[in-house]
């Protein structure tokens, strides 16, 4: 009997995903918010949990580690993930990906320094605007770099727009829409479809219940 493996991320996404995996009938044992364990079984008989970073998933899923996973399209976009099927967009861990900076800032004379974790996005949407511009890379509270004269931007995701606000910031650009996507191994799509099938089924009707 063949096994499915699902990789999630602790936080919004984990929160989010488990009651549309409960519709289609796989809870977890176990809360893993609780436990330091990584891998976990559901009362699916053939299905695991394994709980890894947000920027893992689509590594884990594109290799084949994990047959399929739930990542933020902020996430996809970064990392490339061109190894992998994006089905469903499971309308879930919304916010915006934006170019925000200090309210009030005078004009930058010469090249903009925007700090960021997402890199590559950021390099890739400046490019298209014909900008040259200076990125640098933070791993987290991008909000601080502005005020700290660090960068003249930040590139991040935002909900509410409260903690820019609560910073001193204000949004300039929308970047992009974000939610969170279902990713499946391209290979485990073929050859595990008799269990991946009727779960994308039911994850289809579970986020068009969510909707209504
Ligand atoms: P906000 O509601 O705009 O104050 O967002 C609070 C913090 O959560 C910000 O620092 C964002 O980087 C982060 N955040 C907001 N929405 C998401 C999301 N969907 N996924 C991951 N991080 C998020």
């Amino acid at each position: 009997m063949s096994q499915l493996t699902i990789a999630l991320s602790k936080g919004r996404i984990l929160k989010d995903t488990l009651p549309l995996l409960k519709v289609a009938g796989i809870e977890m044992l176990e809360d893993p918010e609780k436990s330091r364990k990584l891998i976990f079984p559901t009362t699916h008989p053939q299905v695991n949990i394994i709980i890894i970073r947000a920027t893992d998933v689509p590594t884990y899923v594109e290799n084949g580690a994990a047959d399929l996973g739930v990542a933020g399209k902020d996430v996809l976009m970064e990392h490339g993930a061109s190894g992998v099927y994006e089905p469903l967009d499971l309308d879930i861990a919304k916010c915006k990906l934006m170019v925000a900076g200090k309210v009030n800032a005078p004009p930058v004379n010469g090249r903009l320094r925007i700090a960021t974790k997402f890199v590559n996005l950021t390099k890739q949407y400046y490019a298209q605007k014909g900008e040259q511009v200076e990125v640098i890379k933070l791993y987290g509270s991008m909000e601080l770099a502005p005020l700290m004269g660090l960068a003249d931007r930040i590139v991040d995701v935002v909900d509410t727009g409260k903690t820019l606000k609560e910073n001193g910031l204000e949004p300039l650009e929308l970047i992009s829409y974000i939610s969170s996507r279902l990713i499946v191994n391209k290979a485990s799509f073929k050859r595990k479809s008799d269990l991946i099938q009727p779960l994308l089924q039911q994850l289809t009707q579970a986020v068009a219940q969510n909707k209504v």
